[in-house]
């Protein structure tokens, strides 16, 4: 392998590290062959729903080269959300998935890949690129994987054998051509049907497959409409996303909490009742949550979310 790639390498693994990422894995960018075919038969089952923007661009999602003219290399990065202590853990709390507890990770880690392209740009030169955060048009969990940060789960979400689940995934794709990392060919679900058998929806309709339409994150933040009533009394107290088959994976036993004080909850958000909850003005819902994910829903869908589950 080149010399200069394998520098590049090291350096884009420094500078993530000091930026606050656990794990950094380069894969070269190029058409995504093996999962053309699921791609196209997860849409055909209309896994979608209504993430109409899930099947846009089909051939840009499979092949980041077609999105970044002149792209060489997909960055994929890792950073931790795992609180440091869990809210709503009485069973009969409604309930936030952990991932929302703090500021909007969209504009946290966006920010810092900014950062990051800039450093690396100073340290090596003139680099042209994108940075994405759980965004549509790339596929985040395979280009992970094919760098070696880890395997895809049962569950679809990308296991890393020292963190778990609960992190964010980001990417940056660039023109440069970097040494890539050697992909995780083993799947270390063993045996395990732990995320499967807890869904309480079914939504793992068969193993590493999610019927997006059936699942409670879908339902309650990516639904426009009402959730159907097949869904009564099964959604478990989940009012914006779902832990559900995260918390019961064994290797979330290995997640340690996140040092982004970004990502740490407002102190209210600890002290809500559910009578407070389900009594929350515009105004109050405006508040709490001024710069969490949890506004994308709305005061109106949030109240929505609420009622379902009464
Ligand atoms: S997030 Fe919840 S509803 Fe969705 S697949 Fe996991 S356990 Fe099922
Ligand atoms: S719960 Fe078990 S099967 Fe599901 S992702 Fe975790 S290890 Fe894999």
């Amino acid at each position: 392998m080149d010399h200069l790639q394998e520098k590049y390498s090291q350096i884009i693994k420094t500078q993530a590290k000091n930026l606050g990422f656990d794990f950094c894995g380069i894969a070269k960018a190029g058409f995504l062959e093996e999962e053309a075919p699921k791609l196209e038969a997860w849409l055909n089952q209309n896994y979608q729903g209504q993430m109409a923007y899930m099947a846009n661009h089909f051939d840009k999602r499979l092949d980041p080269t077609k999105l970044v003219e002149g792209a060489k290399t997909v960055v994929s990065l890792i950073y931790n959300y795992f609180p440091k202590k869990e809210l709503f853990q009485e069973k009969e709390e409604y309930k936030i998935a952990k991932y929302a507890y703090g500021q909007d990770y969209h504009h946290v880690i966006k920010e810092k890949l900014k950062v990051l392209l800039e450093n690396l740009r100073q340290e090596i030169g003139e680099i042209d690129g994108r940075a994405f955060v759980d965004s549509a048009p790339v596929m985040e969990r395979q280009w992970a994987q094919k760098s070696g940060l880890g395997w895809l789960g049962k569950n679809s979400l990308l296991l890393n054998k020292e963190m778990g689940s609960f992190f964010f995934l980001a990417e940056l794709v660039i023109d440069l051509e970097v040494a890539p990392d050697p992909p995780i060919l083993k799947d270390y679900c063993g045996t395990c049907t732990k995320c499967i058998d807890a869904c309480p929806t079914e939504a793992i309709v068969q193993p590493g497959v999610v019927d997006a339409s059936k699942c409670i994150s879908y339902l309650t933040i990516e639904l426009k409409e009402n959730i159907p009533a097949a869904f009564k009394g099964k959604m478990e107290n989940w009012v914006f996303g779902c832990d559900i088959c995260q918390d019961v994976c064994p290797w979330n036993r290995f997640s340690k909490p996140h040092q982004e004080p970004l990502f740490d909850p407002k102190p209210e958000l600890g002290e809500i009742t559910n009578r407070d909850w389900e009594e929350i003005t515009e105004e109050t819902f405006n508040k709490v949550f001024a710069k969490s994910a949890v506004k994308r829903t709305k005061h109106y869908g949030f109240l929505r979310n609420i009622v379902f589950q009464k």
